[in-house]
């Protein structure tokens, strides 16, 4: 049986020596590492993409390594074999539907957490978004019951219980907090006619965003 580590240096090899795949330079995944029914496999894509989250730079169709843990033989997946294999949580935060939604994962939580924090309240943040670089920051809350008892939370006047959606317009990485407090400052810029249908959906507050900057409602500056 060959070790992991082992399996990911023969993976490592074969991605670096298969002609296929010559004219882009792929590197391992953090994290996309699983060992499923004797065999390893090992996550790849574009060093570009991985490094600047720019989707464009990504390289489609390509699935991960997998390696013969007996017999070392390796062979490059395709994205919908992968796919039905479900073999990587990181899949998990990838929302469904358009846009390449994807959910902050652990890796940049404590950066998208200092950003948002910096700005309390603010729709539009002026930080720059730990992912991709863009100052395309914001954040939205939907207004829900209002609170019985006046309270302080984090140093917060809170005003009622609230849905809490933040996201960056750039690359769509995305937070949501369903149970959170709406802060006592907080005016929503423009409206979300879904807002209380909807389950998470930023791009649907996106879309009320961008439909309130077009619209130059006057409250939104
Ligand atoms: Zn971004």
């Amino acid at each position: 049986m060959i070790s992991l580590e082992r399996a990911a240096e023969l993976a490592r090899t074969f991605v670096d020596e298969d002609p296929r795949t010559s004219q882009v330079d792929l590197i391992p995944i953090d994290g996309e590492a699983a060992v499923v029914d004797g065999a390893a496999y090992f996550g790849y894509q574009n060093r570009g993409y991985l490094e600047t989250g720019d989707p464009s730079r990504m390289t489609i169709g390509i699935g991960p390594v997998r390696v013969d843990l007996t017999t070392g033989a390796c062979r490059m997946l395709g994205a919908v074999e992968a796919g039905r294999l479900g073999l990587f949580e990181a899949d998990e935060r990838a929302l469904p539907g358009p846009g390449d939604w994807r959910l902050v994962g652990p890796e940049l939580l404590d950066a998208w957490r200092a950003a948002f924090d910096a700005e309390p309240a603010a729709a539009d943040l002026s930080a720059p978004c730990p992912r991709c670089g863009a100052r395309d920051l914001h954040r939205w809350y939907r207004v829900d019951d209002p609170l019985d008892l006046d309270g302080t939370f984090d140093g917060v006047r809170a005003a009622a219980h609230g849905w809490l959606t933040e996201w960056c317009a750039a690359c769509h990485l995305c937070h949501e907090d369903g149970d959170t407090f709406v802060p006592d400052h907080w005016r929503s810029p423009y409206d979300v006619p879904e807002a209380f249908e909807m389950k998470f959906a930023p791009r649907h507050v996106e879309a009320a965003r961008r439909a309130g900057l077009e619209a130059g409602s006057g409250r939104y500056e």
